[in-house]
């Protein structure tokens, strides 16, 4: 756990958060911010700053990452009508929190998927 991380510290429960789906490796919790009718974060439970630090450190749980995505997606009911898996990495991606997170997005029509 890294002390100062936002999402180390939801991990360990010192940050409430509305958490929806949460197995051995990884939490789902609901983003503060929603910028769709269904907005959910999936982290691992340990400390990788980006995807690329993840998937070099820990594949297995790189896709327990993508598992439980696609379980919360089901679970929110964005099976049929489909849903936007983003995972922000850096500066140019406009990361903020420095714990990898995959927002899972949906609910709506969610407009082209936007490059500049
Ligand atoms: P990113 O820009 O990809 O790093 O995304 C960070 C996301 O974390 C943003 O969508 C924020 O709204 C969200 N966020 C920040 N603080 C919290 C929090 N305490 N609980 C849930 N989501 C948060
Ligand atoms: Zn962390």
């Amino acid at each position: 756990m890294d002390t100062d991380c936002l999402f180390c510290r939801i991990v360990a429960g010192e940050i409430p958060a509305t958490v929806v789906h949460e197995t051995d490796t990884t939490l789902a919790f609901r983003d503060i911010q929603p910028k769709a009718p269904v907005h959910v974060l999936v982290i691992p439970k340990d400390h990788h700053p980006d995807i690329a630090a993840l998937a070099l450190a820990d594949p297995g749980v790189a896709a327990d990452v993508l598992a439980a995505a696609a379980t919360v997606a089901e679970a929110e009911g964005l099976r049929t009508d489909g849903f936007r898996l983003i995972v922000n990495n850096g500066s140019h991606a406009g990361q903020e929190v420095a714990h990898v997170h995959a927002h899972v997005l949906g609910g709506a029509p969610l407009g082209p998927m936007v490059c500049r």
